[in-house]
């Protein structure tokens, strides 16, 4: 069934077609100048020393992790409250995530006294997950790795230009990672970025992407360079010049994108403030942030009531999702054994409603009008 309003609208036109059509027809489709270029604009956009493009986020999470010296024997904190690749980097560098809680529905981001109470002498790090593109509360997490001596990643997929006092999220923690996955606010198909403000990791990060080779296809093909060794055991995580020539036309846009999520979120806010049995995560969140999705949480029933208000809201034409469920309910870290209540309580009651820059006043209108009927009668 096709939904009259989609959770999700591609803000595409011919300018990424074009842009698409033109690294095509310029001869040179692989990892190239067009990396290059937004690699420069990115780090620009964010103020961050170093953007490195790569194939998708879980590619650069993969990275952070190695790069971060996670590894067999360390524990890595972080979110049971995010996509499955926050955690599964951390096993990937062959480390073992340690699940922290979520404060609540009102920040459901991580808690930091759950934070410190996983700490135990193997703890070498936090990965930080920014839900919606809202920011995780960085001062205090900041300040418990400063104390424990540990590495802090930023999980950035959902907050491309989001703030926290003053600074870009990804650019706060050792290094972090973007998504351009097609319904992350920037879209190529597939596609991400690791993002840092130290050299070294930078440079390990190009290494780690192609092989550990010294020198890259482009550098040779340009006459820059006759030869290569390979000095680490790396991998292909290469973006290619056609995606990267979309972000750039991607990035162009995102300013303007933000700033009309900034005002569909407004309403939604003003109206659901109205609506008794939900609430909105970070309703007091006066930072400028990406809304990367809209969530809300209900007060009250089942995780069986939760899904037959979706339902509900699913017949009149509005499609909604759910961000997320816990991943340490999943089959794969059952086993692990983890224990927390906020997270729980969230992913049975939560729904995501549409969010996208093209949605009109009238449509959020309609979406609360809806919501409020489904759970209120
Ligand atoms: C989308 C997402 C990822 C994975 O991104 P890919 O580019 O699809 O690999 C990781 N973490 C979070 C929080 C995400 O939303």
């Amino acid at each position: 069934m096709a939904y009259k309003i989609p959770l999700f609208n591609l803000n595409f036109d011919e300018r990424e077609a074009k842009a698409a059509y033109d690294t095509i027809k310029s001869g040179w489709i692989s990892t190239g100048p067009k990396c290059a270029e937004l690699e420069d604009m990115f780090a620009k956009m964010l103020g961050a020393k170093y953007a490195v493009s790569v194939t998708n986020c879980t590619d650069a999470l993969h990275l952070c992790c190695l790069l971060c010296g996670f590894g067999p024997g360390d524990e890595v904190i972080c979110p049971s409250l995010t996509f499955a690749a926050s955690a599964n980097c951390i096993r990937y560098a062959g480390a073992t995530p340690v699940f922290a809680d979520i404060v609540g529905p009102e920040h459901i981001n991580l808690d930091s006294a759950d934070i410190e109470r996983k700490i135990t002498p193997k703890t070498k790090g936090i990965v930080v997950v920014h839900m919606a593109g809202y920011p995780a509360k960085l001062d205090e997490i900041m300040a418990i790795a400063k104390k424990h001596n540990l590495k802090v990643v930023e999980d950035a997929c959902h907050g491309p230009l989001s703030e926290y006092k003053g600074k870009k999220l990804g650019t706060i923690g050792d290094c972090s990672a973007f998504s351009f996955f097609s319904n992350k606010n920037i879209s190529t198909g597939e596609g991400g970025m690791f993002v840092t403000n130290s050299e070294e990791l930078a440079s390990k990060a190009k290494l780690m992407r192609s092989h550990g080779m010294t020198t890259m296809s482009y550098q040779r093909a340009s006459g820059h360079a006759t030869a290569y060794d390979i000095v680490e055991l790396g991998y292909n995580f290469r973006m290619d010049d056609i995606r990267a020539s979309i972000a750039i036309e991607q990035l162009k846009k995102l300013p303007e994108d933000l700033n009309k999520r900034m005002a569909v979120r407004k309403r939604y806010v003003e109206n659901l403030s109205k609506i008794k049995g939900v609430v909105v995560p970070f309703a007091n969140c006066t930072e400028f942030t990406s809304n990367y999705i809209m969530p809300v949480v209900l007060t009250q029933g089942s995780k069986e009531d939760r899904d037959a208000i979706r339902e509900k809201i699913h017949a009149a034409g509005i499609q909604t999702s759910v961000h997320y469920p816990a991943i340490h309910k999943f089959s794969i870290y059952k086993d692990y054994g983890a224990v927390l209540p906020q997270t729980e309580y969230v992913t049975d009651h939560e729904i995501t409603l549409p969010m996208y820059a093209a949605l009109t006043m009238e449509q959020v209108d309609f979406i609360c009008e809806t919501i409020n009927k489904a759970i209120n009668g």
